[in-house]
């Protein structure tokens, strides 16, 4: 079958980048395909903090997150060993969805707006040519002038078109439970959540979370360590007893509760965006190496590629030479860059005096500094 568009994978990213078209370019989104492996509503491993930001390219796409279950976080700690700034806000500081649920809702939006998607339908081969791409999949052979791929970290169009890019990928593993499996009461930090670096003199380039979530109909939590790999060089440690650490710290036990890991690709300005015919968006082109936030910006890269394409099907061009300037100077690229200073910057301490420095001296402007950073970027319209 024949398209102008195939976007591999229908995440925030790929749904984004289809919503986007749907908006700008009804055409063109009427000649595209989404490819997606699993079928929606489809679990994804995730704490699912979507910060102001994320609402923010939601509301630029006319679409109410109240729509989709949610937690609001009024009091966001960050700490490092017990002391820290704190991030308050009436309203949300941030807000935790559950991702099967919010990506079904995305996808289904995109439908709605007239982008086809075929679930179900694993990629397992990109060839490109001089004319356009060749695509196969469990579910049969497509072709299409331009392929988008927003299929994650470990991106298969990724992997088949840009050979020998160099790979840059943060750590994650995760735990969730209820109320009634951590056996404690959760009621009190229902709104709360704490991101801790304690472990960053032993090696960790990231932090502990201990986010809020709904389960169901009962409150639960979601507890992971982010390991972002920013600086390299030093071996990584294991993650696994970092949790262990954590809960003993908090009196939690949770045994037989698994736990999950999955990689995340991190931005990388000199890394592959695009070749002739590709374009790449999201996890697959690399996100947030600080905190490893992922959703906000793979919903901003949507709004980088819709412009690219319709450029491109505008033009008659597509070299796409001029998408890796385009994402630089966005404002996803902008804050990614600022992102990635500051992840080498601060990932490079193990020293506790200097941290503890950090933290527990300088915590207010240093809070300050991080608010703008990390909560308040991309939000033009203050929507939350
Ligand atoms: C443990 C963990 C916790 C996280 N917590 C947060 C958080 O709290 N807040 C935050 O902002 N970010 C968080 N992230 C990061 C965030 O999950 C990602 O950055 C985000 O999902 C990227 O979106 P995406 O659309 O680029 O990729 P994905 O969400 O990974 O979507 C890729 C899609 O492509 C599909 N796909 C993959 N391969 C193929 C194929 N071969 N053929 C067809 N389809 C395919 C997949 O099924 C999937 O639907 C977390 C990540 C992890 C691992």
């Amino acid at each position: 079958m024949q398209y102008d568009i195939v976007i591999v994978g229908s995440g925030p990213a790929g749904a984004s980048t289809a919503l986007h078209l749907a908006q700008r370019a009804p055409d063109l989104a009427a000649r595209t395909l989404v490819l997606e492996s699993a079928v929606h509503p489809r679990p994804k491993l995730c704490a699912g903090g979507i910060m102001p930001g994320g609402v923010s390219w939601l509301t630029r796409l006319g679409l109410d997150l109240d729509e989709v279950p949610s937690t609001n976080v009024t009091e966001a700690h960050f700490l490092f060993e017990g002391r820290g700034f704190v991030v308050r806000r009436d309203s949300a500081v941030f807000r935790v969805v559950r991702r099967e649920q919010f990506d079904a809702w995305l996808v289904g939006k995109a439908r709605q707006r007239g982008v086809a998607i075929h679930e179900g339908a694993r990629v397992r081969r990109v060839e490109v040519h001089e004319s356009g791409v060749s695509i196969e999949t469990d579910a049969g052979q497509y072709s299409s002038r331009v392929v988008v791929g927003a299929d994650g970290a470990n991106s298969v169009v990724r992997r088949m078109t840009m050979r020998g890019a160099p790979s840059r990928l943060s750590r994650l593993i995760e735990a969730r439970a209820t109320q009634s499996q951590v056996g404690i009461d959760l009621t009190s930090s229902i709104h709360r959540a704490t991101v801790d670096f304690s472990w960053m003199p032993e090696g960790v380039q990231g932090y502990f979370w201990d986010f809020p979530v709904q389960i169901g109909d009962c409150a639960g939590r979601t507890w992971g360590v982010f390991d972002s790999r920013a600086c390299l060089g030093s071996r990584p440690r294991s993650l696994a007893p970092v949790i262990d650490d954590a809960f003993a710290r908090q009196g939690i036990h949770l045994d037989g509760v698994p736990l999950a890991g999955h990689p995340l690709r991190w931005f990388d300005p000199h890394g592959p965006f695009s070749i002739p015919n590709v374009l790449l968006v999201g996890d697959a082109a690399g996100v947030d190496p600080l905190l490893g936030e992922g959703i906000s910006f793979a919903l901003g890269y949507g709004e980088i590629a819709a412009q690219e394409l319709m450029d491109a099907f505008g033009n008659n061009q597509f070299d796409f030479e001029d998408y890796r300037r385009r994402v630089l100077t966005h404002r996803v690229g902008r804050y990614l860059r600022r992102r990635a200073w500051v992840a080498r910057l601060l990932y490079r301490l193990r020293s506790r005096a200097l941290l503890r420095c950090a933290w527990h001296v300088l915590g207010f402007p240093v809070g300050k500094l991080a608010e703008w950073l990390l909560v308040d970027w991309g939000t033009p319209l203050r929507s939350l």
